[in-house]
């Protein structure tokens, strides 16, 4: 025997008895272990000793030796107990069930069938398993173990070293946490999500009557929110917010932050509309109480999707899709309610795909079409400008109105190059007919913008590629934009008008009195026209409900030099009440409806909005 491991053995002499076959086998290891690392390192005896000490002490594992039995029996556990486990070498040795006893009860199983996979077969073991330290603690142990073999090839020992992996364990853990948690609120993401989900689905395919439901809550208008509490108050809002949302399910229910001011719930064992509607009012319920922010008040409301399963045959995609689709139509129906995914939605979104697939054939065909609306002059009836209004002409259905396609193109960012074509064609179509018959006063054209096009970057760059080549002056053309536009984001908003106006570009606010009807924003925002939408038109000639707003409307506009066009002009009587109330340009059936480019030559070649106007 090599005279290091001879020393350390005389070290260890009550604990390791080397007459023991197990023993023996480690101590042969040893040694030979020494001889080698002795003859690769040319070392002197001092050195072996050291390594051989360092294999048996200092090594960072319980080295142990156990025979195989109906209850495994220790006979060797190596100092290095003390450190990792609190406990004596001897605690082990004298007490056959210690191991037992101290693996953590939820690990047991798989520690011991690990054991009994090496007992029966010989293969190594490698296991990894909780154990409870003598002070409580938790330690991670990685087991690996060697068998030892009698002469008839039986195997009756097991050789081992137990590693403490806690640290290991706890990194990993923490970076697993951090890969399926969001970091703000602590809630898992969606990667944790969809594991949720998947989990949902096998349980419904194991157990057939299983069913749960996904939620996904928007927090209603919260860009706004945000902006006026400033984005540490945003996030304090987001927090309490999924405090909130846990505590309106049940534990073993999930909940997920899934985007900016999204979140999911996975509610298990949900299988009806009903069930669905509680939970949706709880968690409105518990969203209404006002948050407190900085000694504020804050109150919000939400719009909840839900997609209830249907059996095992569920995929994650659809279901989340569908509570997806589900809160779309909760925003769209007023937002601060909840929609329950259902065939009808189905049919909405399958006819919304083929909307889809046909605009973009249709942007390859060149199917689109721009019709005119004139834009005429109370006064003197003549026509001051007209309207670009997009038609699709489709090879079955006929000429499409801009109501049945635009809010799929403006879903889906379609009308990014639908709108480029009506621009385009539009803008062309003006200078044509300028050298015409705009010698006198030039015709200006308005074209609508959606306010998904208002917010791209590159919105500037594109209108001078496609203004200049047209030869139409910018100051003859109009950007009709509706409220909604530049009240999603008036910063933004403020900042793209004025780039706008730098092109010399001319801005009209669309719709007017439809979205937020304030009266109060419209000073901020450099804006030329103001189009009073048809709604408060149609008001004049109603009895008993009076033209007080258009009045309002119109003084306003004019204090703050702004033009004011009248939309949707059907009567006379409409007509001489606008005129009364100072109202300089007017629109509508009466002049006439949107035209072809034909039938507008006709009315540009007379230059006059109206017959009995001309008159
Ligand atoms: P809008 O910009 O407010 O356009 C005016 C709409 O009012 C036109 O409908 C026009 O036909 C209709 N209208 C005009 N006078 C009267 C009237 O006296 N009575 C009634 N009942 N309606 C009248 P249209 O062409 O169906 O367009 C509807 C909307 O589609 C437009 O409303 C506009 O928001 C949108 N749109 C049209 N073309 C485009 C486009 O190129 N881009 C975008 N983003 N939207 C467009
Ligand atoms: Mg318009
Ligand atoms: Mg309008």
């Amino acid at each position: 025997m090599h005279p290091s491991l001879e020393k350390i053995i005389s070290q260890h002499g009550e604990l390791l008895d080397c007459n023991r076959p197990g023993v023996s086998a480690l101590v042969t290891a040893l040694d030979a272990a020494c001889y080698e690392l002795e003859f690769t390192s040319g070392g002197a005896n001092g050195e072996s000793e050291g390594i051989a000490s360092l294999l048996l002490e200092r090594v960072p594992a319980i080295i142990y030796a156990a025979e195989f039995g109906p209850v495994s029996k220790c006979f060797y556990a190596s100092p290095q107990i003390r450190d990792i486990l609190g406990f004596e070498p001897t605690d082990w040795t004298n007490d056959p069930g210690f191991w037992f006893d101290h693996v953590h009860p939820e690990d047991r199983d798989r520690a011991i069938d690990a054991d009994e996979h090496t007992k029966n077969t010989g293969d190594p073991l490698r296991v990894e398993y909780r154990m409870i330290a003598r002070d409580g603690r938790v330690v991670w142990i990685r087991d690996e173990g060697v068998v030892v073999r009698d002469s008839v090839g039986r195997a009756v020992m097991i050789h081992g070293l137990m590693y403490d992996i806690t640290e290991q364990k706890q990194a990993k853990e923490r970076l697993l946490h951090d890969a399926t948690h969001d970091a703000l609120t602590g809630l898992p993401n969606r990667v944790l999500l969809n594991d949720r989900i998947e989990q949902g689905i096998a349980r419904a395919r194991r157990e057939t009557e299983h069913r749960f439901a996904v939620f996904c809550v928007g927090i209603d208008r919260f860009k706004v929110i945000n902006e006026s509490i400033g984005p540490s108050g945003g996030d304090q809002l987001l927090s309490e917010v999924a405090t909130r949302l846990r505590q309106s399910v049940r534990p073993a229910d999930s909940v997920a932050r899934i985007g900016g001011d999204e979140f999911a719930l996975v509610a298990e064992g949900v299988s009806s509309k009903d069930e669905a509607d509680i939970i949706a009012g709880r968690v409105h319920a518990a969203l209404a109480r006002p948050f407190c922010l900085n000694e504020t008040e804050i109150f919000i409301t939400a719009s909840i999707g839900i997609a209830i399963s249907t059996g095992g045959d569920d995929s994650r995609e659809a279901l989340l899709r569908n509570a997806d689709i589900a809160l779309h139509h909760a925003k769209r129906a007023g937002k601060a309610r909840h929609e329950i995914f259902d065939a009808v939605m189905h049919t909405a979104v399958v006819k919304q795909m083929q909307i889809e697939t046909d605009l973009r054939r249709a942007i390859e065909r060149d199917e689109f079409e721009v019709h005119y609306q004139p834009i005429v002059s109370l006064h003197t009836g003549s026509i001051d400008s007209v309207e670009a209004l997009v038609r699709w002409r489709h090879p079955d259905r006929g000429l499409v109105p801009p109501m049945d396609f635009i809010p799929v193109a403006e879903e889906t960012g379609l009308i990014a190059p639908i709108e480029r074509i009506v621009m385009a064609k539009s803008c062309r179509q003006l200078a044509e007919w300028n050298a015409l018959y705009g010698q006198q006063s030039p015709i200006s054209l308005s074209v609508n913008l959606s306010a998904r096009r208002f917010v791209q970057g590159d919105l500037v760059k594109e209108l001078i590629n496609i203004i200049l080549p047209s030869g139409l002056s910018p100051e003859l053309i109009k950007l009709e934009i509706t409220e909604t536009v530049i009240m999603n984001d008036p910063d933004v908003a403020v900042q793209m008008l004025n780039e706008l106006k730098a092109l010399k570009l001319r801005i009209s606010l669309d719709d007017f009195g439809t979205g937020y009807s304030s009266l109060s924003y419209l000073h901020k925002f450099p804006i030329d026209v103001v189009k009073i939408d048809r709604s408060f038109v149609k008001m004049i000639d109603t009895p008993g409900q009076g033209d007080e707003i258009v009045r309002t409307v119109v003084h306003l506009a004019h204090n703050l030099q702004m033009n004011v066009v009248a939309e949707g002009i059907e009567t006379e009587a409409q007509l001489e009440r606008l005129r009364e109330l100072g109202c300089e340009f007017g629109q509508g059936y009466y002049f006439a409806k949107p035209l072809d480019t034909a039938a507008m030559v006709q009315m540009l070649s007379h230059r006059v909005g109206h017959k009995r106007l001309a008159a």
